[in-house]
């Protein structure tokens, strides 16, 4: 009997858990899935991902991806309401779309990487630490995390507990051999930044390329970060092995570090 209720319980676990994930629109580039109420994240079929968060008055397009055309259609399929778009980072595969947008938010740090993205002709707002954006009834908070880039950044729903993280964690493994180069102490004062966000309340960190990870990652993940960067940082790390993914990226022999879920891609020549 007791092993019957605890078969029961997990089929019912499983059942809440793919009913409350549900799948509202797909064509051939891109699939729209509710994560949440007024939560929708966007995965293309390239494993780029955006996200729709909807308040009373407004809505957020968080990043604009890679393979979607009419992206500015096919959110009007989600919301009607004014949308607001702000690129975590200008990588490509994050600001793909912009200009399907008349204005778009991202950080001033990170204006030195719009030349390696598509002209972008609309009229770019530049945000600050700390900003907030009221979209009646949900509010979402500017939190710059520089390292990925030197302009990263996270958007907090303090109320629902959420973090957009982009890039700035990695979505498993994250790159810190790009040009323009940030120190390993950069990364790590940025997931100490993260974890102490962590501690007042933010308890899901929904990352930049969702359908490799398919959920939100919890404290562990960023503290697992951090201390494999603390001991890339400290020279402790013994078990780095070269990085060799054949695609192009900023640095000639890149490594690669891993602490249970946590790797970072990295340039030894660039650590301090
Ligand atoms: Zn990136």
């Amino acid at each position: 009997m007791y092993k019957k209720t605890i078969l029961f319980s997990f089929v019912l676990l499983l059942f809440v858990r793919i009913a409350s994930a549900q799948s509202v629109f797909k064509n051939n580039d891109l699939e729209i899935t509710k994560l949440e109420d007024k939560l929708w994240v966007v995965e293309t079929s390239d494993k780029t991902t955006m996200y729709i968060v909807e308040g009373d008055a407004k809505a957020m397009l968080i990043d604009t991806g890679t393979k979607c055309e009419k992206l500015n259609e096919v959110v009007r399929k989600i919301t009607k309401k004014p949308i607001l778009v702000v690129i975590t980072h200008m990588h490509g595969d994050h600001a793909g779309n912009m200009d399907q947008f008349g204005e778009v938010y991202m950080h001033p740090a990170d204006s030195v990487l719009l030349k390696q993205v598509k002209p972008y002709p609309g009229k770019i707002h530049y945000v600050t630490n700390g900003q907030i954006f009221d979209l009646g009834g949900k509010k979402l908070e500017i939190c710059h995390m520089p390292a990925h880039t030197p302009g990263s950044i996270v958007i907090l729903d303090r109320k629902e507990g959420n973090c957009y993280s982009g890039d700035a964690f990695g979505s498993g493994q994250v790159w810190l051999q790009l040009k323009p180069y940030a120190t390993m102490k950069t990364y790590i004062n940025s997931c100490r930044t993260m974890e102490k966000l962590m501690d007042e309340g933010i308890n899901k960190v929904y990352c930049g390329h969702y359908p490799y990870v398919k959920k939100a990652y919890d404290k562990s993940y960023i503290t697992d970060m951090r201390k494999l960067a603390e001991s890339l940082d400290s020279g402790t790390q013994k078990d780095a092995k070269p990085f060799d993914r054949k695609v192009s990226i900023g640095c000639d022999h890149p490594m690669i570090a891993t602490l249970g879920p946590a790797s970072i891609v990295y340039d030894p020549e660039h650590i301090k």
